[in-house]
């Protein structure tokens, strides 16, 4: 790290500790800090907490609890004192607060950075997260201790479009992407419809940060095949912010030392045994803006087993999605995580990456794109895929372009500064109305129309005969 890099770092990683450091007082110290808000003011009240061993009698914290008490309720400083506000959707569309510290994002940025070293050589970071996503800060945090760039091109931004996005790595040799694992994806279909060389337009990229989805074994050696980068899976949530990051050997380290984490039965709330899954349930040691205490993320988990061979001793794990996602059939079940991971495999022996799967009243249909639909079929592969979920499973062999129309990530609107002036003297665009002006719309020739229209009436007959297969 250079000197510039030190001079722009922060206070020591303990500095809210001050005192006795041992585990116990830190998580005493913790839980004192969430009685701030009156949110834990009230659901605390009457309980102790001086040591680790009283922590499993706290009550719980759920999601629908951070829901009621949005805004404010789970703020444990003045709500200005904050130095992010964030919001996610519940499943009923209400919004959840999250507000974070600069401190603990400080820390965060820290972890990441100390935990990649990568960032500790030239580094110009395409980072594809939105700015309403606090992830996005966490890597502002990181680059800044590592003197190095931030592209900040958020992939729901407009005016950064797939192309544009691919065109940063290209000509601004970008060196890191942060992103959706199904980005990269997206990227290497562009790349190749555009008739590029995946070796040149991946090349200045060394390392892939994948969050914000589940990263199955199968999805990681793929974007790692295509890119030819390190794969570091950044795990988190807005509610948690940053909760684990992987390590040069491919395994996720969960952050102990920003939270404690237990591992609970989905149905009893009780700890399950090390290699079982559960539902991760964290206590904030280090937030002070929104601290929470045991709350029950809502992902299914598995601390692993055994030291990692990196040296880091935090605990390392795997992380298969949302509980509430698991798809159940006929009494068996599986994960999303399930699903990518066999779709993957099975798609990479057809030379291909795009599929979709339909979770139906009997089964999954997966759609899988092929180049010669019509001979693709592999019944071997099938039964395969089939028993690696784990239950029932179909494939239709698709055309190139029926799962991921390559052209629509070039079909979207120009966006412009909006304006209320267009002069029609020079050259070029002559809008009449402000939307005019701010959008424009790409024109299509005949044939590319043709094309889509095409595509469109295979598509209602397909799910019109998904229908009605379901109804039957
Ligand atoms: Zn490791």
């Amino acid at each position: 790290m250079s000197e510039a890099g030190q001079a722009q770092n922060d206070a020591p990683p303990d500095s809210i500790h001050r005192g006795d450091t041992s585990p116990d007082a830190v998580l005493r110290d913790a839980v004192a800090r969430a009685r701030r808000s009156p949110f834990y003011e009230a659901h605390l009240a009457g309980h102790r907490c001086e040591r680790i061993a009283d922590l499993a009698a706290l009550p719980l914290t759920f999601k629908q609890h951070l829901l009621d008490a949005s805004p404010y309720g789970m703020l444990a400083v003045p709500a200005t004192s904050a130095w992010h506000y964030h919001e996610s959707s519940g499943t009923t569309g209400q919004p959840i607060s999250t507000w974070a510290g600069l401190e603990e994002i400080r820390r965060m940025g820290r972890i990441v950075h100390e935990r990649v070293p990568e960032l500790d050589e030239a580094t110009t970071l395409l980072n594809r997260f939105p700015l309403f996503a606090p992830v996005s800060f966490v890597f502002e945090e990181a680059l800044r201790r590592a003197v190095a760039c931030h592209i900040a091109a958020g992939n729901l931004s407009w005016d950064v479009p797939f192309d544009r996005a691919l065109g940063f790595i290209e000509r601004l040799s970008a060196t890191a992407l942060s992103s959706l694992p199904l980005e990269p994806i997206l990227l290497r279909e562009l790349a190749l419809l555009q008739g590029k060389r995946l070796r040149d337009v991946f090349a200045p990229l060394r390392v892939v940060f994948a969050g914000g989805a589940v990263l199955p074994p199968a999805l990681r050696r793929a974007i790692e095949a295509d890119t030819d980068a390190r794969v570091v899976e950044i795990y988190g949530s807005n509610e948690t912010l940053l909760l684990g990051v992987s390590c040069t050997h491919g395994r996720l380290h969960l952050c102990t030392d920003l939270l404690r984490p237990e591992i609970l039965d989905p149905k009893t709330y009780t700890p399950v045994a090390v290699g079982e899954h559960g539902i991760l349930t964290v206590t904030s040691l280090v937030h002070e803006t929104m601290p929470l205490v045991r709350y029950l993320t809502g992902d299914l988990v598995r601390l692993l087993d055994g030291p990692c061979a990196c040296g880091d001793s935090r605990p390392t794990a795997e992380v298969l999605g949302r509980y509430d996602e698991r798809i159940e059939i006929d009494g068996r079940q599986c994960m999303p995580f399930d699903v990518l991971d066999a779709g993957y495999a099975f798609t990479n022996k057809l030379g291909s990456r795009i599929f979709f799967t339909l979770v139906r009243k009997r089964g999954l249909t997966m759609l899988v794109e092929s180049e010669r639909p019509g001979t693709a079929r592999d019944l071997r592969a099938e039964r395969e895929l089939q028993d690696r979920i784990g239950v029932p499973v179909t494939v239709e062999y698709l055309r190139t372009g029926d799962v991921l129309d390559r052209t629509a990530m070039f079909r979207g609107p120009k966006i412009y500064k909006p304006t209320e002036i267009s002069d029609w003297r020079r050259p070029g665009r002559k809008s009449i109305s402000i939307m005019e002006a701010l959008l424009e719309w790409p024109h299509f020739d005949v044939r590319t129309v043709l094309r889509i229209a095409a595509r469109e009436i295979r598509s209602r007959r397909r799910r019109r005969r998904f229908v009605r297969e379901d109804a039957r």
